[in-house]
């Protein structure tokens, strides 16, 4: 067996793991010998230093002397159960949640004297310790201080460290990854080095350099995936296109602005990229309203001119309907543009493909089905993704490749997201950013109200109504269920009609697509003055007289969240508000985010609040976009090793040097299954 495979093996092999324990390491997800590994003792228990119930700190690991008095097994399921115990100085309860009463009371059993480790906390006037650690009956409390791991529930310190120990024992050496420059960083530290030091007591004060070389090798070994996508799509030559700046100009004679500083910026990088023989893959990132569109729109232009086809897919129909109108507005009359949604009649469908396929229609603009559709395009040269941020690498990379071999590719997205963040999650592409709002753009207001002074906020919205202007009004999802989620937001358009009459409209989930799509071009239309909508309103859609959002129960949603509903207005050049509505008591952590809104219209800047207050795993879901989150490494708290991995990247890709010397690494970081899909 190779060093590597030891390693990747399965954690029932490991001597003394039988197929129970397998089992409750499994259900943690530690389903290798490399993923045991990365459950780092969690803090250490030192044992030279044991202390009394008053003295106790809150939130520290902490081991005290107790006599155990008395059980409370409630019968009710879900509510915890609670041992409590006391020394001369005060009393503590024990808290076990799902914990058989068996195991209980083999832990803690009643009368005795033990001594118990484990995260103090304080709930209803007592101190308490949930999943405390029995350290008498643990032959290893001999030493003075050994490591806790987050314990995999009815798993004994004592058999979790005989684990970990024979695991440690075993652990290979592997050849060096790392060039002398970074490691010189680390103090020429090996991976093996890093692992052992990291489970040694010893270290409890001072990880830091281990952590790092390891935190820098899951950062690297992603970026190397990232970069030999990258090299693959590069490496397909294409044919380069040629074209000059009338189509620029046409469209900038149509417009009524000046395009900012940063989309020209934008479309020169673009250009260079089309003018080259190596295929563009480019992401185009710029917050809400930043004017992604016209930039995407000019590029069409430029590869048609240049006798290419193109085209856009965006993520609702309504969108796509939208972008198909302002293509018809600006691109010349001569130049055909269809648009192909799930809505085309067959015919009409029939009619474009077969039009796509000699070459008629120069631009196609649709939804994602453009994607499924059997199309054969005469010529494409470019394909341009709107809104796609779930978007994974593996479907960009298909995308790039199923668009033949002439095809750029331009993804845009308007999720402001930290610059290490884009990336990991974008680092298989070039970027372009547009940081800075056209000029006209004002402020938008942003103002929070308690639920009580509702009658305010609707004066507001009559006033503004009054001028011809719009709102939009969100009731998000208040529980998990869509009945109350509906109920609350149908009680508020029945109670806005009373006074809006027939200018109210209301969007929520269990409407088909059709009544969806009426209500917001409707709204769009200007029909409706207001919109009650339960979830958030379709992204991109660009309702330009639209000048208030109030967001109910705006603790519902995180900063990126509200700052992307908040940017639904304040597009046309009038005075535009948002108005976040709370119940009255209000955390802390909810005060915080409303003063970074209110101080803020940067969704950059708001994106790294919002992760520094919630974590990267949860912003705007890319969670659930399946993508991989790192086990050590955070894009907040890391960014320098994020930035030194980035250039080491740079320096490989300068050197030409050849990335499979790092093929193992790239397989024990977990990106296998990207790899397998490349080849
Ligand atoms: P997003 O980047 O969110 O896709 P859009 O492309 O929809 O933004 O642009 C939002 C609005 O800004 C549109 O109404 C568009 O016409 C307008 N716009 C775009 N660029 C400029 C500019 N340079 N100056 C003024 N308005 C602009
Ligand atoms: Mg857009």
């Amino acid at each position: 067996m190779s060093n590597y495979e030891y390693l990747l093996s399965d954690i029932n092999s490991i001597n003394g793991v039988g197929s129970k324990t397998s089992k409750l390491f499994k259900k943690k997800n530690i389903n290798t010998v490399f993923d045991l590994i990365w459950s780092l003792p969690q803090s250490f228990i030192d044992r030279t230093n044991t202390i009394k119930i008053k003295d106790l700190q809150i939130g520290k690991v902490q081991t005290i002397r107790v006599h155990v008095i008395k059980y409370s097994f409630p019968r009710i399921r879900n509510l915890p159960k609670k041992v409590l115990c006391e020394d001369d100085t005060g009393k503590l309860d024990c808290v076990f949640f799902n914990s058989y009463d068996g195991y209980i009371k083999k832990i803690l059993p009643i009368n005795s004297e033990i001594t118990i480790s484990g995260k103090i906390s304080y709930y209803k006037n007592r101190y308490q310790i949930t999943n405390p650690t029995n350290l008498s009956s643990d032959e290893n409390s001999i030493k003075k201080i050994s490591p806790v791991y987050s314990l995999t529930d009815g798993l004994t310190l004592k058999s979790y460290n005989n684990i970990i120990d024979k695991v440690l024992q075993n652990i290979p050496d592997l050849d060096e990854w790392l060039s002398r420059r970074i490691l010189k960083k680390f103090n020429f530290i090996t991976w093996k080095k890093a692992i052992l030091e990291l489970h040694n007591p010893k270290n409890v004060n001072k990880k830091g350099v281990f952590l790092n070389r390891l935190i820098f090798d899951e950062i690297f070994s992603n970026f190397l995936i990232n970069s030999n996508i990258r090299q693959k799509i590069k490496k397909t030559k294409k044919l380069n296109k040629v074209f000059d700046n009338k189509p620029l100009n046409i469209i900038k004679e149509k417009i009524n602005f000046k395009l900012t500083n940063d989309q020209l910026k934008s479309i020169e990088q673009i250009n260079l990229d089309l003018r080259s023989n190596k295929k563009m893959f480019r992401l185009l990132q710029g917050d809400v309203g930043s004017g992604k569109t016209i930039v995407a729109l000019i590029t069409s232009l430029n590869v048609i001119s240049s006798n290419f086809q193109v085209c856009l897919m965006a993520p609702t129909e309504i969108l796509a309907k939208q972008h198909y109108n302002l293509t018809k507005k600006l691109f010349p009359k001569d130049i055909e543009v269809e648009l192909l949604t799930g809505k085309t009649d067959y015919s009409s469908r029939k009619k474009i493909i077969k039009n796509l396929e000699t070459n008629k229609i120069k631009m196609i603009i649709g939804t994602h089905s453009l994607f499924q559709e059997k199309i054969k395009y005469n010529s494409l040269g470019l394909v341009i993704i709107d809104e796609q941020h779930k978007f994974g690498v593996k479907q960009r990379k298909k995308l790039s490749d199923k668009g033949g071999k002439n095809c750029d590719v331009l993804v845009m997205s308007a999720t402001p997201i930290p610059r290490t963040m884009i990336m990991t999650i974008f680092g298989d592409m070039d970027t372009s950013i547009i940081k800075s709002k056209p000029k006209n753009r004002k402020e938008i207001k942003t103002y929070s109200k308690v639920d009580s002074k509702i009658d305010e906020v609707v004066l507001f919205i009559k006033k503004q109504v009054e001028k011809k202007n719009q709102a939009f009004w969100v009731c998000p999802l208040i529980e998990e269920s869509k009945k109350v989620d509906h109920q609350s937001s149908i009680k508020r358009y029945e109670n806005l009609k009373r006074i809006f009459k027939d200018r109210v409209g209301l969007l929520h989930g269990s409407l088909n697509k059709e009544e969806k799509d009426k209500i917001l071009l409707d709204f769009l239309h200007q029909k409706i003055d207001v919109l009650v909508s339960t979830t958030v309103i379709e992204v991109g859609i660009d309702f330009p007289n639209a000048n208030v959002i109030i967001i109910e129960n705006a603790n519902k949603f995180g900063l990126s969240q509200l700052h992307q509903l908040r940017g639904r207005v304040g597009r046309g050049v009038k005075d535009s508000f948002c108005i976040l509505m709370f119940k009255d008591n209000l955390s802390e952590n909810a005060k915080k985010r409303i003063k970074i809104l209110k101080s803020s219209n940067d969704g950059f800047k708001i994106s790294e609040e919002d992760m520094k207050l919630r974590g990267y795993g949860d912003l705007l879901g890319f969670k659930q976009s399946g993508l991989k989150t790192f086990r050590l490494a955070d894009p907040i708290l890391n960014e320098d090793l994020f930035i030194l991995a980035e250039n080491e990247i740079k320096n490989i890709e300068n050197e030409n040097q050849d990335i499979s010397k790092y093929s193992e690494l790239m397989k024990l970081y977990d990106r296998a299954d990207i790899l397998n899909d490349l080849v």
